[in-house]
């Protein structure tokens, strides 16, 4: 996989509930040289989205899976050029990534898609998705403050070493909360996805028909 490298400057922030609250200003207290930036109108993505430039990088923080949110976020920022970093804890696994770059790395849909592809539950955790997409539907009071501080030190490492941003591209996160656990996966692209674009027919399978003519 080709992938670019661009090292951002400037970072939108982009919370949900008290979790999201707690890691975003956990993380500007360990950022080197940077202040994070906030929506101005905070209940608008789209809005956010359009104070964004090819040169920021967007993240975006939930207790909970929020499909739709990173729906709409993705295809913004692949369009803009610019870099998509969620943060989401997923049932028992806090999950930091994929980190997206677009063109060069594959992008959420794409992840999102292997995922549901691999999931051993997939109708399930389809409803369980749709359900924490609802408007009426809250987490938990409260967070667990061990997690809050892995979540920001791990985005701090990837915001702050140029390194480890690389290495995060186009790779998700994941530490299970209760086994502690670690594990990091990069994915493969989506034939001809309409966001990413890179990995298209020509590319892979398309050359593999040639061979095999
Ligand atoms: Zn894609």
């Amino acid at each position: 996989m080709a992938t670019t490298f661009r090292m951002k400057s400037q970072v939108w922030i982009y919370q949900e509930e008290d979790f999201g609250v707690a890691v975003g200003t956990e993380l500007q207290k360990q950022l080197h040289d940077r202040v994070l930036s906030y929506p101005r109108d905070a209940a608008s993505i789209d809005g956010m989205l359009r104070s964004l430039n090819r040169s920021d990088i967007f993240i975006f923080i939930s207790p909970r899976p929020r499909d739709a949110a990173c729906r709409v976020i993705n295809a913004g920022c692949c369009k803009i050029g610019c870099t998509f970093l969620p943060v989401i804890v997923d049932t028992e696994s806090l999950i930091v990534g994929p980190l997206v770059q677009v063109p060069g790395t594959p992008c959420w849909e794409c992840w999102n898609t292997r995922e549901r592809a691999n999931y051993h539950f997939a109708d399930q955790r389809a409803a369980l998705r749709n359900y924490y997409d609802q408007e009426s539907c809250k987490s938990p009071i409260g967070y667990m403050p061990y997690l809050v501080g892995v979540a920001a030190g791990k985005l701090a490492g990837v915001l702050n070493n140029s390194r480890l941003f690389k290495e995060q591209l186009g790779r998700s996160w994941a530490i299970n909360l209760w086994t502690r656990e670690i594990s990091q996966a990069a994915f493969v692209g989506r034939h001809a996805c309409p966001h990413c674009g890179v990995h298209d027919l020509d590319g892979t399978i398309g050359l593999l028909f040639r061979y095999c003519r």
